[in-house]
């Protein structure tokens, strides 16, 4: 018996990287697990496949996020899986490292549709459905408190509205004991950050440098204080940002 057995969690963008851990994660929690995915429906069943081969729970659900009607979709999609649901982690998101002077206005509008927008609806139209003493994670970044990469502006601005809404949304959901956090890790080795890792012969030793532990992060790193957050060891911490960046802020 796992700590979560009896609860269900969703967490957005399953199928790879960061999101695909915290799945992992928490199905070897006994939670089971909707594992979302926008594209990548071969990797969001090698997630399933993962979780069910540990002993746990799950099911894949594609939804295409930061379009119009994208939180009524997924909820319908949801529902034909399961019957309310215990934890939600809005992980999904997509970044765009552009300077400026050179991002265009779609691109701007799709990082805000996905990474803002579709988590905003997602509650709107998921806080029925979430049940009482529930959790709420919501994947920043420490793009949102430090300049170091401003190329990456326009997605570190995603991320700053996303710390609001955790914010707020804690005091809108407390009176029925529901946590809502916000988890900002730091560089992750994942896809997303591939071409700045491997791209050149020194991108992972610069990224490594960037951090007081002298290291990259792995999406399992991530996963572990997002099972503590949704865990019952978690229930006094609501609308806190929990830097996971391996001290790259300091
Ligand atoms: P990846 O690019 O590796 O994976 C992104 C996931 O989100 C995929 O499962 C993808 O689904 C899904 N997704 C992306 N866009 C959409 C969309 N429009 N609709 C539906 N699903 C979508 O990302 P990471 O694992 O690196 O990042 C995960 C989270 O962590 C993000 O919120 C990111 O901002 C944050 N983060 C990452 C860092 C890092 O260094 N990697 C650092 C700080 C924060 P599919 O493949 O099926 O299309």
């Amino acid at each position: 018996m796992g700590v979560l057995t009896g609860r269900t969690a969703l967490v957005t963008g399953a199928s790879r990287g960061i999101g695909r851990g915290i799945a992992e994660r928490l199905g070897r929690d006994g939670a089971r697990v909707a594992v979302h995915y926008g594209r990548n429906e071969t990797a969001a069943k090698e997630t399933v496949a993962a979780i069910e081969r540990a002993g746990g729970s799950a099911f894949a659900m594609g939804v295409e996020l930061g379009v119009p009607g994208d939180a009524q979709a997924l909820w319908e999609e949801f529902d034909r899986h399961a019957d309310g649901l215990d934890i939600l982690v809005n992980n999904a998101a997509i970044g765009n490292t552009r300077p400026i002077r050179e991002l265009e206005e779609r691109e701007y509008d799709k990082a805000f549709a996905v990474n803002v927008k579709a988590p905003f609806f997602i509650l709107k139209h998921g806080m029925t459905r979430l049940r009482d003493g529930g959790r709420v994670v919501n994947i920043s970044s420490g793009l949102a408190r430090t300049a170091v990469m401003p190329d990456n502006m326009a997605y570190a601005m995603t991320k700053g509205a996303l710390d609001v809404f955790s914010r707020d949304l804690s005091k809108v959901l407390g009176s029925r004991g529901i946590t809502v956090n916000s988890v900002a890790p730091g560089i992750i080795d994942t896809d997303n950050t591939a071409a700045l890792l491997h791209g050149s012969p020194d991108g992972w030793a610069k990224a490594a440098a960037i951090s007081a532990l002298g290291g990259v992060g792995e999406p399992a790193e991530v996963a572990d204080v997002v099972a503590f957050l949704v865990s019952d060891g978690g229930r006094w911490v609501t609308g806190s940002w929990v830097d996971v960046t391996g001290g790259s802020l300091t």
